[in-house]
């Protein structure tokens, strides 16, 4: 919960929708640990009485639409300074409730359209979110004061919740809508009449209540692995994982469904740790618009690579599964001590010494 509320010489909007230029809020919640603008904006929100739309409009402007696009990775500068001055929170707090505070951990360099390394899309339509990109644990959701939303849920290499260990879910078990905090009063009459956060938007489901699935593993070393990459994600780069890595396993995972010729690194996987493939989307699909299960086997795959990443790709080039060219494909600024072992495959025909 955030702070009590405190008398204001006024505690709603002007006629004009506006609040005052410098006029601190009535309620000025604090974002929660790792807690995403989007959902920290819809607390507000609710925190005032009001549905997100109005709140909105009453800060923003009704020109200004907020939830017609990914507002957790293209929040404006103006935005987060306004919601420091209003919530009297240091702008360094608010910034970091944005996706790019990710710049340089999980992708290199911040950009506001087309893909970035690791962020999942929301696939927006208007205000509809078609893509399954705000994933979340229900442990996690049900622990604490109020349920809300992670920054972290955004990352597609997480795939586990790193406090609970079990599998994160992208969508409602119940009727399979993704996940949008912001819509959930869209259809309600009455902005008091509040459930929470935590309710589908489209059928009232207590994602609280979802059921946590036990990961799937097929090798609890590179499991290990898994865990201690997503456990990183914060900058927290105790357990080895830092922007370099992160981008070898971003380049060996969009390998594992590459479709060259020649090149069959997954099933070269597959068989040396015995597992089975699931099916897969087909077509285009970069790796941060594919499906939980399917982002969490291939991730399994590459975290097996990884663990031993010299001799493993080496005898999955032996093997004939995978080529020099497709592994410095697409993969500009590539660290160092990756090239050197790539290099080894420049010459295919060492294969046969
Ligand atoms: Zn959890
Ligand atoms: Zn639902």
């Amino acid at each position: 919960m955030g702070p009590s509320v405190k008398t204001q010489t006024a505690q709603t909007p002007l006629s004009s929708g506006r609040w005052p230029a410098t006029q601190l809020w009535p309620i000025r919640y604090k974002p929660l640990p790792d807690e995403l603008l989007s959902c920290w904006l819809v607390r507000l929100a609710r925190g005032h009485g009001l549905k997100v739309q109005t709140f909105c409009n009453a800060i923003f402007g009704e020109h200004l639409q907020v939830w017609n696009r990914d507002i957790d990775r293209l929040a404006p500068p103006w935005l987060l300074t306004e919601l420091s001055i209003r919530t009297g929170t240091p702008y360094l707090v608010v910034a970091g409730t944005t996706l790019r505070t990710y710049e340089s951990v999980l992708y290199r360099k911040f950009r506001p359209a087309g893909p970035l390394h690791w962020i999942l899309l929301l696939k927006m339509y208007h205000r509809k979110r078609l893509g399954f990109g705000l994933q979340y644990c229900p442990t996690c959701l049900a622990e604490g004061d109020v349920p809300y939303f992670r920054k972290r849920w955004r990352v597609a290499l997480s795939t586990v919740c790193s406090i609970h260990k079990t599998m994160l879910l992208d969508r409602c078990p119940s009727c399979e809508a993704a996940v949008a905090a912001h819509r959930i009063d869209f259809n309600r009459l009455d902005p008091l009449d509040e459930v929470p956060i935590s309710f589908c938007h489209r059928c009232d489901f207590d994602l609280r209540t979802a059921p946590a699935a036990e990961p799937i593993s097929y090798d609890g070393y590179s499991f290990g692995v898994l865990l201690a990459a997503g456990n990183c994600i914060d900058g927290n780069a105790a357990e080895g994982w830092t922007f370099d890595r992160y981008a070898v396993l971003h380049q060996l995972c969009r390998l594992m469904t590459a479709r060259y010729k020649h090149v069959g690194l997954r099933g070269f996987v597959l068989e040396q740790i015995g597992a089975r493939d699931i099916s897969l989307t087909q077509g285009y699909v970069s790796f941060e618009m594919r499906p939980l299960a399917e982002r969490h086997h291939l991730l399994l795959l590459t975290a097996w690579l990884m663990t031993d990443l010299e001799p493993r790709l080496h005898a999955a080039w032996q093997q004939g599964c995978v080529r020099y060219s497709v592994l410095t494909k697409d993969f500009p600024g590539s660290p160092e001590w990756y090239r050197r072992i790539v290099a080894n495959f420049e010459n295919w025909r060492n294969r046969f010494l």
